[in-house]
């Protein structure tokens, strides 16, 4: 029992759970066996599947199940209360509230995430983490063959819309009526915070624009970033690259990637001390990591913001023909930035990790990428949470 539906809504939740399934009526059972979610769910929907209100396939089946999950839920408002009440004694008793309900409600399908594999190995650069993942469902060849004929639509316009609360979802667009956002001010507009479904690590968080705009590594990015650690010292903040094979999975929709996780780059030291002409006052070194990482830190986060806006403008147009790096080819830009905000103590830190994502006749999918040999491991972009270790 994790106190979901409170017990003055139990006739109200049961009654909402017989229309789903067509049934006008009920009779209590003189006993209700506990079981694992999982195992409840699993016997829902094989009587909504004998009953044929969905066709025997996994996509139909977690499109109900979904459903059945959002009658036992409280409204979004109820838990942007809640939340708001708990950040006000301290943020992460809030993200603690938050993260457990996102699992109760069955956003983060906890009995999918626990197949995944994790393990960590010893590296020079410390303690790597290594995951095999499970719990994205595998699609089946029904609904591949549904998808085929959808209409492809424009609602909501990607995953990471604000659109997604609440929606149903179809067979080529998970279901999010289990889903809440909790509206946070970055940047001076409307942001949403919410937890990625998949769980790649601890607490691992999404910070979205409430507009579907795309992705861009820019001064305002970088304050992005330090608006929200700033309200939630506890979590780290990441962004993704914005051009393809150095970037995410999706760049059409600006967005950041954070938790309650230290990976293995924040441990790794400085191991060589630089100083920056105009920028004395601010820590800088090299960090001791397989990719090329400045890290600066600083008590005031806005030192280190025009830092990093100046390191940018002269990464994005360096060439370094030498060490094949190229900032353009004919036209096509090859450098940014992947940054990395935490919250140290009572100082700032910015990670600036320097990426180019050139391709060659040999290297076609990128010279700065896992290589065709170890494609079979890894093969998509080198995004943020590969860049941390
Ligand atoms: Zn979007």
């Amino acid at each position: 029992d994790t106190g979901l539906t409170p017990a003055c809504e139990k006739i109200y939740t049961t009654n909402l759970l017989l229309d789903l399934f067509h049934e006008d009526d009920y009779e209590e059972p003189a006993k209700i066996p506990s079981e694992p979610l999982e195992d409840i769910l699993k016997g829902l929907l094989d009587e909504a599947c004998r009953r044929e209100l969905i066709p025997d396939s996994i996509a139909y089946r977690d499109l109900f199940d979904t459903r059945m999950m959002n009658c036992l839920l409280p409204r979004p408002s109820q838990v942007q209360r809640e939340f708001e009440e708990r950040y006000q004694r301290s943020p992460q008793e809030a993200t603690d509230y938050f993260y457990r309900f996102s699992q109760d409600s069955d956003y983060i399908r906890r009995y999918r995430v626990s197949k995944d594999q994790k393990w960590k190995t010893a590296t020079e650069y410390g303690e790597i983490d290594i995951t095999i993942n499970l719990s994205k469902p595998e699609k089946d060849p029904k609904a591949i063959a549904a998808a085929r004929n959808a209409k492809t639509g424009a609602y909501p316009k990607c995953q990471l819309c604000m659109e997604n609360e609440g929606y149903a979802g179809r067979i080529d667009h998970p279901a999010r009526e289990n889903h809440r956002i909790i509206p946070i001010t970055i940047y001076n507009s409307r942001w949403g915070f919410q937890y990625s479904p998949y769980v790649y690590y601890n607490e691992h968080c999404i910070v979205f624009n409430g507009e579907h705009t795309p992705m861009k590594i820019d001064r305002a990015a970088f304050t992005k970033l330090f608006d929200f650690v700033r309200q939630f010292p506890h979590y780290f903040l990441g962004s993704n690259a914005d051009l393809p094979i150095v970037g995410g999975s999706i760049l059409s929709h600006d967005h950041f990637q954070g938790g309650n996780y230290t990976f293995a780059m924040a441990k790794a030291p400085i191991e060589q001390h630089v100083t920056l002409p105009g920028y004395e006052d601010v820590e800088a070194g090299i960090v001791k990591w397989p990719l090329s990482v400045l890290r600066i830190r600083h008590k005031d986060e806005k030192r280190l913001i025009d830092l990093a806006t100046h390191v940018l403008a002269v990464w994005r147009d360096y060439t370094d023909e030498d060490a094949f790096i190229y900032a353009y080819t004919d036209g096509e830009p090859h450098n940014t930035i992947t940054p990395i905000a935490r919250k140290t103590g009572d100082s700032f830190e910015l990670d600036l990790t320097l990426r180019n994502n050139i391709t060659t006749e040999e290297h076609p999918l990128g010279v700065y990428h896992p290589h065709a040999n170890l494609h079979h491991i890894k093969k998509e972009n080198i995004g943020l949470i590969e860049v941390m270790g």
